[in-house]
Order: structure tokens, then sequence, then C-alpha cells
């Protein structure tokens, strides 16, 4: 049956090649014909379209036998027609193909199925190369295997490439995963594509939550980043700090975040002539944890806060001291003053050496009141700027922490993130919401409430900004509402540490930003105090 196969084929080369360009033999224009060709068409071309194939073509028996091969098939191989005509397929065998790879194939052929793959050949000359393979049955009318078709081509500089770009991707992704920065690589629709170890630990921080998303969205908060926009405009950030607050209750941590846009990889056959792409982009996102520095540079910050409210309470509890004595001491010297005029006092011969003495007196304590007054410490200028109110109170509540955390209370504080900025001074309502914020501790602890919790509020009302702050403390009685706010009033059971200057000196920060300072009398189980400050007018607007 083979020698018959072989020698039909060659009948049939030799029959085309022997066939006049524009003649063919009548059996083979009938099964051109049967195959629906025009039958213009020479029956030559069909042999010449094969051997001119630019791959390698191989036409064996069923047991692969080579009883054909094309120009190319030559080439490729080295191998002369005359030298594999008549041999098995496996002379282009390498012996590195594992068998199994050829059981599969053969199992595929014989099934009349159609096989893929690749295999490693070599040349004549003993070079090896990788083929990709393709070999299809070729069924006679009995619809029984009769030869089989191979084609192949050499793809061993595709393998290379292949080889060398797994390598960088390899490499890429160790260099990536070594790093300390957190990667992402995100799509348009904020789908992580790819990212590395450290972003990883920080998915897992985030308790599953996509720190992408988490850090997308602080961006868009802090500087209006859209991801949507940024593809489109194709512009990145570089070392944008943000504050992420991870879910769970957790502290707040801090990222510095850069973003460069990658264009999408357009792998659609119908854009391979496009030379851009629409618009679409990756993000490349890198970011670096800074908690650490930024709480390090917070707390050096606090510590300064907290050295200038020290100062400016002593500065201001020791002018009052300073005041109170002085007026303290004008009493018996007004008492002095008024004996010194009154009217006959010195006609009194027996008099006169007391008012020689008690003129002297005066003289004296009027010098020393001099002096007091110049000991008087100045007081503390400070220049008006503009104040983010939130801000500061957080300032205020990072300074409190502590004895919150002491004192086991719980601060309920909803900033209106969006609050409009006041014309003030920073360092004196620091000061004067520090008071407020101490007082309703000391409060509470002296309550001795189950319900330890302090709220403060904050919204804009009219033209002016209003700062409420409630507590569960002792609360404040009808008859010491004014009192309160008398220097050296002091109505706390444990007044150690207290100078009884602090609602004092708050009141006098109030007015001096044109505000007021109300205790709601209202209030039943605590106290709640409502700080009033006005914002700067707005240009052009109506009074
Ligand atoms: P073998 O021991 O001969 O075969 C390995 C395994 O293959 C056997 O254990 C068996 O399971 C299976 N097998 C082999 N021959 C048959 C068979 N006649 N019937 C059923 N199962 C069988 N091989 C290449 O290495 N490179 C090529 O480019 C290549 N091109 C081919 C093109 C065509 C059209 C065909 C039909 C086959 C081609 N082959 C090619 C396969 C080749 O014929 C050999 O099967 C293969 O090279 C392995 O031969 P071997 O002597 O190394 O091992």
């Amino acid at each position: 049956m083979n020698d018959t196969n072989s020698g039909s084929n060659r009948d049939a080369q030799a029959a085309c090649s022997a066939l006049p360009e524009d003649q063919g033999a009548p059996e083979l224009d009938a099964l051109l014909s049967e195959l629906g060709a025009d039958p213009g068409l020479p029956p030559r071309v069909f042999v010449e379209a094969v051997e001119q194939s630019p791959v390698a073509i191989s036409i064996t028996d069923p047991n692969a036998r080579i009883l054909y091969v094309n120009s190319l098939f030559e080439l490729l191989t080295g191998y002369k027609k005359a030298d594999v005509i008549g041999k098995n397929e496996s002379v282009l065998s390498s012996r590195s193909t594992p068998v199994t790879v050829y059981q599969d194939l053969w199992r595929a052929i014989q099934d009349k199925r159609t096989w893929f793959g690749n295999l490693v050949n070599h040349r004549r000359n003993g070079q090896e190369y990788l083929a990709e393979l393709m070999i299809a049955p070729v069924l006679g009318a009995d619809q029984q295997i009769q030869y089989y078709l191979g084609m192949h081509r050499d793809v061993t500089e595709m393998h290379q490439l292949q080889q060398r770009l797994q390598f960088q991707h390899n490499l890429t992704e160790a260099a990536l995963d070594s790093a300390p920065l957190a990667i992402a690589m995100l799509d348009s629709e904020r789908r992580v594509l790819l990212d590395n170890h450290a972003y990883k630990v920080l998915l897992g921080d985030f308790q599953g939550a996509e720190p992408a998303d988490l850090l997308l969205d602080a961006l868009e908060r802090e500087l209006g980043f859209n991801l949507a926009s940024a593809c489109q405009s194709g512009k990145g950030f570089a070392q944008i700090e943000v504050r992420i607050d991870p879910p769970g209750g957790q502290p707040p941590r801090w990222f510095s975040c850069s973003g460069a846009r990658v264009a999408e990889l357009d792998e659609a056959a119908k854009n391979y002539f496009k030379s851009d792409g629409d618009g679409r982009c990756y993000l490349l996102l890198v970011t670096q944890e800074i908690t650490a520095s930024r709480n390090r540079a917070m707390e050096a910050r606090l510590n300064l806060i907290r050295a200038n409210i020290a100062e400016q309470r002593s500065v201001q509890s020791m002018r009052e001291a300073i005041l109170g004595a002085i007026f303290k001491l004008q009493v018996p010297l007004n008492l002095i003053r008024a004996a010194l005029s009154l009217p006959g006092a010195e006609a009194n011969p027996e008099h006169s050496h007391l008012l020689q003495v008690l003129s002297e007196a005066l003289s004296t304590a009027d010098d020393a009141v001099a002096d007091l007054r110049s000991a008087l410490p100045a007081p503390r200028q400070e220049e008006s700027t503009e104040v983010n109110l939130v801000k500061l109170l957080d300032d205020v509540l990072r300074l409190s922490t502590p004895q919150l955390l002491a004192s086991g209370i719980v601060v309920d504080w909803q900033p209106t993130h969006k609050l409009p900025d006041i014309e003030g001074q920073p360092n004196a309502l620091r000061g004067l919401f520090k008071s407020l914020v101490d007082n309703a501790i000391q409060a509470i602890q002296e309550s001795h409430q189950t319900q330890r919790l302090i709220s403060i509020r904050s919204w804009v009302e009219d033209q002016d900004l209003l700062v409420e702050l409630m507590d569960t403390g002792t609360g404040v009685a009808s008859q010491d509402r004014l009192r309160l706010f008398e220097p050296f009033y002091c109505g706390w059971k444990d007044s150690r540490e207290h100078s009884g200057m602090g609602l004092t000196v708050a009141q006098e920060v109030v007015l001096e930003h044109n505000g007021s300072l109300e205790i709601d009398p209202e209030f039943i189980g605590g106290c709640r105090i409502c700080v009033r400050l006005p914002l700067p007018e707005r240009p052009g607007a109506t009074a």
C-alpha cells in the first residue's frame, strides 16, 4: 500500500511537472472541477503552490514515511529531497522531545484529528531548532487515513524571545517584591492588575480593603485627583502625602504617593493600525508609608504647642496675680488717701505726726505699686492669621489624648471637613479650646458618671462659626454660671494645678476675636458650652 501511495504521488508530480503551463491532464481537470476551482486555473498551480509555500511541507504515508517535501523543507532542515524521501520523519528528531509528546501526537493523528505542537528537531548539520508543527491526516474516499500532511516552521527565535520576556517578567517581579515601597498597577476602573509583596502586606493590614481604593479616595479628597481625568490628561503626581483611616478603627496611617500614567495595553486586533489609544490608561501607583516620621514631626509640633500654651498660661496667671495684688493694695491705700484728705486733719497738731507717717507710708506704697506695675509681664502679642478650626481642634484633642485615655473618656467629634477659615490668633484660640477640654475632663472625673463622653460639633451659622463642646460631667449650677469667669475663681473639688484663670482667659480670647462664649443654662446631665466666632467678611457680601 505504501509503495502504491508513494508511486501515485510520484506519478502525480511527474504528471504535473510534465504538463504545459496552460494545460491540465483530463483526470486532474475533472478533480479540480470537483473541488469547484475555476476551469481556467492550470493544475500545475496546485503543485507550485505547495512547492513554493513559505512553510516546510512534508507528505508521508500512514507510518510517517516521507513521500514528498517542498523547497522550504529542504532549506530549513538542510536535507535534500533525495536524502529524506522514503525515510521516517523521525530523521528530524533531535532526541530532546519527550516520548509522551510523540504519544500524544500519534494518538491525535491516528484518531483522524489534526495535531498542533512543538518538537525539538535538528538540521542535517546537527543544529537544533524548535519546530512548530501541524500534522493533518489526509483521508481517502473510504474515510481511512491515506497520508499525513506535515507543515512546520522554525520558531526558535520566537521561543528565545518568549524566554527573554519571561526572564524580564521574573526579574521585574523579583525587583518589585524586594522593593520596600508598595507598588500596584491599576486599570482605569481601579482594578489591580499587578502588585508587589509590600502592597499585599498593606492589603492584610487593611483587612482586605483594597489599599489602592483607600489611597485613591484620599488623593481625591486631598488633591481632587481623579483617575479618569488623569488618564485623559496623562498627568501623574509625585509625593503627595495622604492620611488613611484603616478599617476596624485602627489608628490613622500616612502615605506618600506617586503615580505615573502608563498607556493601556491594547490587544484588540481592530486597533492594530491605530497609533494612540482612546485615553484609557494604567496607573502605576507607588506608595511609601511615612506614619513614623509624620508622627515624630507631629509630636515635635505638639510639644511646641504644649510649651506655648504653658507659657501663655503662666504669663496670664502672673499678670492676673500681680493685677489682683495691686487691686487688693489699692483698697487700704485708698483709705489712707481718704484719711489724709479729711478736712481739718492737718489743723490738729496731735495728728500731725500720724499724718506724716501715713503720708510717707502712702508714698512708699505707691512706689511699691508702681514697681509691681512695671514687673507686670506684657500680654503676649500674636499676629492674626487664617485659622483652620478643624485642624486646631485636632491639635487640642491630640494634646489632651493622654488625659482622655487615662480617664477613660470617649470623644465624639464630627468635624465638618469644609469649615471656612476664620481670622484669628492660633495660639490664643488653641489655649481657649484646651482650657475648655481640660475643664470637661476635670468635670467628668469629679462627677464619677458611668457615661464618660465629650462631644464636639462645629458648624457655620449666619456669618459665624460655632463650636459646641458638651460633656457628661458635674455640670454648672445656675448661681455659679457667671462666677466661673471671674479671675481666680476655682469651683473644683480638687483644685490642685488650677489657678482659676482658665475661663477668664478663655473669655478674654473670645472677646478679642469679637465672639462670644456661653454656657447653656438649659442643659442637663453635664455642661454644654458654645463658642461663637465671626467669619471674615466675604468681599462683595451684603451686610
Ligand atoms: P519512536 O520510538 O519511533 O516513537 C516514540 C513514540 O511515538 C512511540 O512510543 C509511539 O507511542 C509513538 N509512535 C511512533 N510511531 C508510531 C506509529 N507509526 N504509530 C503509532 N504510534 C507511533 N517527529 C519529529 O521528531 N520531528 C518532526 O518534524 C516530525 N514530523 C512528522 C510529520 C508527520 C507528517 C508525521 C506523521 C510524523 C512526524 N514526526 C516528527 C513523528 C515521527 O514520525 C516519530 O514518531 C518521532 O520522531 C519519534 O520517533 P522516534 O524514533 O524518536 O521514537
